[in-house]
C-alpha cells in the first residue's frame, strides 16, 4: 500500500505586517522527497511520528512528496498559496495511485486567496484522489478548524499539549488509525463542535487550569467504547477568519451519533468555563519593578505582544523602553535587527558600538532603542536543541548573530532572522549564560516554557502591545463570527 506525505504548515497572523510570500517559503526551504525524511526523521515533529509508526510495516511504502513550514507571519500571498498547493496536487497526481495521503498542516493558514487554506487543500486533495483514498490531516493545537477540513479528511488529529511536546505521539497515533483503516479494522466517523468561543492566548497552557479540566474530560470521553480519538483544539485568535475559535473533535468507529455526542459534551463544558478561558496579562511596569526587586534570579518576562511564533517581528522594544524610564537594567533580550548586525559585525569582537536597535520592522512594536556597548561574540546563529521543545524541532537558525554587553548593564543578542525563545542554547551558543542574568525577556506565551520554566525563579506574562498582544480588543477583525465570546460578552449558545 502506498502512502503519500505532503503539507505546508503555517500559522497566519492576519494583523502581522510581513506577508508570507513565496520568497519567504523558499528561504525557509521547500523540501522534496528524501530531503523531507532527512530533515525530520530524527526530530519529534509530525512527520517523524508518521514515519515512526509506518516505516517498519512491510506492506506500506511511504512517499514524502513535498513539505514546507514557515515561521508564523502575515497571511500567504496568492502566489505562495498557488505554488504550494499546486506542487502538492501535482505530485499527488503524478506519483500516484495512493491508498492514503497525509496532510501535515498547521491548521491556521490564511491566504489572500483563501480564508481557509487548510480546508482548501483538504478539499482539493479529496477532489483529486476521490472518495476511496484515505486522507489523514495532522494539525497544531492552535488550528482554527473548519468543517471543510473535517468533511474532507477521514482522520484529523491535533496536538494536545501547549507548549507542543506531543507532536510525535499524536502523529504516530494518526498513522496507527490509518493502518487500522487500511486493514479494514475500523471505519472512522467524525464530528466537530464549533461553539462561538475564543480562548485567550494566556489561558492556553495545557498544564494550567482550566485547560487541564477540559483535557481531563476529553481523556474520559476518549475511553468510551467506540471512540477512536478526541481532540480539544485551542484555536488561534490572531487569524481573522470565520472559523477562528475553539473546536472539539471526536472520531468514532462507524458511529456518527456517538462522535457528535462526545464532541458536544466537551464543547458544552468548555462553554461553561468561558469566563475562565478569558485572560488579562500583567502590566510591563509592574512586572519590571517586581523583577528588579526580586531577591532571586533570573526572573523571566514573557513579551506576549512580540511572540515570534505567533507572527510578530521579533524586534519589539516596549519592555526596554519601559525599563529605561524606570531606571532598571540587568536585562537580557534577543532582538531581530539584520541591518545593524550586517553593519557592525565586520568591526569584530571587542569593538565598542553606539547604535539604535529594534523597533524598525513596522509601527506595531515600538521605537528603535539606543544602546552603547561592546560586541562580545559573533556567531552563525545556528543551534540544535536536543531536549524536548515546542513543536519537536531540532535545528534553529537565527542567522548571523552578535552579542553586545551594554555600558549600562544589559545584554543583547542581535539576530539576522526573527528569533523565538524555544531554547536556552539560543543565548548559550552566543556566550550568554541565562543562569547568570537578572532579568531575561523572552518572546512568546507558551513556546518558551519548556526551556525557561526550568531556570526561572519567577515568570511574568506581560501586557505588551504588538501583533500578538493578549488584548484582542486592539484588533480590527473583519471576518470573525458575530457574536463570538469574549468579543460579545453577552453571546448565547446552546
Ligand atoms: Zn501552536
Amino acid at each position: 500500500m502506498r502512502v503519500a506525505i505532503a503539507g505546508f504548515q503555517h500559522e497566519s497572523n492576519s494583523f502581522a505586517s510581513t506577508p508570507a510570500t513565496l520568497d519567504k517559503w523558499k528561504e525557509a526551504g521547500i523540501l522534496y522527497g528524501d530531503d523531507i525524511r532527512r530533515e525530520y526523521e530524527d526530530s519529534r515533529a509530525t512527520i517523524a511520528g508518521i514515519l515512526g509508526r509506518l516505516r517498519d510495516e512491510k506492506d506500506i511504502e511511504i512517499v514524502p512528496l513535498v513539505f514546507s513550514r514557515l515561521t508564523p507571519m502575515g497571511p500567504l500571498t496568492v502566489e505562495a498559496t498557488e505554488f504550494l498547493m499546486s506542487e502538492i496536487l501535482r505530485l499527488i497526481e503524478e506519483e500516484g495511485p495512493w491508498d492514503a495521503v497525509f496532510l501535515a498542516q498547521h491548521g491556521a493558514a490564511v491566504s489572500d486567496k483563501y480564508l481557509d487554506a487548510d480546508g482548501e487543500i483538504a478539499e482539493q486533495t479529496r477532489q483529486l484522489v476521490g472518495p476511496d483514498v484515505l486522507i489523514v490531516t495532522n494539525l497544531d493545537m492552535h488550528a482554527n478548524i473548519s468543517k471543510k477540513v473535517v468533511a474532507n479528511s477521514d482522520i484529523v488529529k491535533v496536538y494536545q499539549t501547549n507548549p507542543h511536546l506531543d507532536t510525535y505521539e499524536r502523529a504516530y497515533e494518526s498513522a496507527d488509525l490509518l493502518l487500522k483503516c487500511l486493514r479494514k479494522e475500523i471505519v472512522p466517523t467524525s464530528f466537530i463542535a464549533t461553539p462561538p468561543l475564543v480562548a485567550n492566548i494566556l489561558k492556553q497552557g495545557t498544564s494550567d487550569p482550566v485547560m487541564t479540566d477540559l483535557l481531563t474530560m476529553a481523556a474520559q470521553e476518549a475511553k468510551r467504547p467506540g471512540v477512536l480519538s478526541v481532540s480539544v483544539v485551542e484555536g488561534y485568535p490572531y487569524s481573522d477568519v470565520p472559523q477562528m475559535g475553539m473546536t472539539f473533535l471526536a472520531i468514532t468507529n462507524n458511529d456518527p451519533a456517538l462522535a457528535q455526542e462526545v464532541a458536544e459534551n466537551i464543547s458544552r463544558y468548555a462553554w461553561s468555563l468561558r469566563e475562565e478561558l478569558n485572560g488579562v496579562a500583567t502590566s510591563t511596569e509592574v512586572a519590571l519593578v517586581e523583577a528588579s526587586n526580586s531577591m532571586e534570579f533570573p526572573v523571566v518576562l514573557f513579551d506576549v505582544g512580540d511572540n515570534v511564533y505567533a507572527g510578530t517581528t521579533g524586534d519589539s522594544t516596549f519592555v526596554l523602553q519601559a525599563s529605561r524610564k524606570l531606571g532598571i537594567t540587568g536585562l537580557m533580550q534577543a532582538i531581530y535587527d539584520p541591518t545593524i548586525v550586517a553593519e557592525i559585525s565586520p568591526l569584530g569582537i571587542g569593538a565598542h558600538v553606539d547604535v539604535m536597535v529594534g523597533g524598525k520592522m513596522d509601527d506595531m512594536h515600538g521605537e528603535p532603542f539606543h544602546i552603547k556597548g561592546v560586541i562580545t561574540s559573533i556567531t552563525d546563529g545556528k543551534y540544535a536543541e536536543t531536549k524536548p521543545s515546542h513543536g519537536g524541532f531540532l535545528n534553529y537558525d537565527d542567522g548571523l548573530s552578535l552579542a553586545i554587553a551594554t555600558d549600562d548593564g544589559n545584554n543583547f543578542l542581535l539576530t539576522s532572522l526573527p528569533a523565538g525563545s524555544n531554547s536556552l542554547l539560543q543565548f548559550r551558543s552566543a556566550g550568554l549564560e541565562p543562569l547568570d542574568q537578572k532579568i531575561i525577556v523572552v518572546k512568546g506565551v507558551h513556546s518558551p516554557r519548556p526551556a525557561y520554566e526550568s531556570i526561572a525563579k519567577k515568570i511574568y506574562w506581560l501586557s505588551t502591545g504588538g501583533a500578538s498582544t493578549a488584548d484582542l480588543s486592539n484588533f480590527n477583525y473583519k471576518h470573525r463570527r458575530i457574536p463570538l465570546y469574549p468579543f460579545e460578552l453577552t453571546t448565547e449558545w446552546s
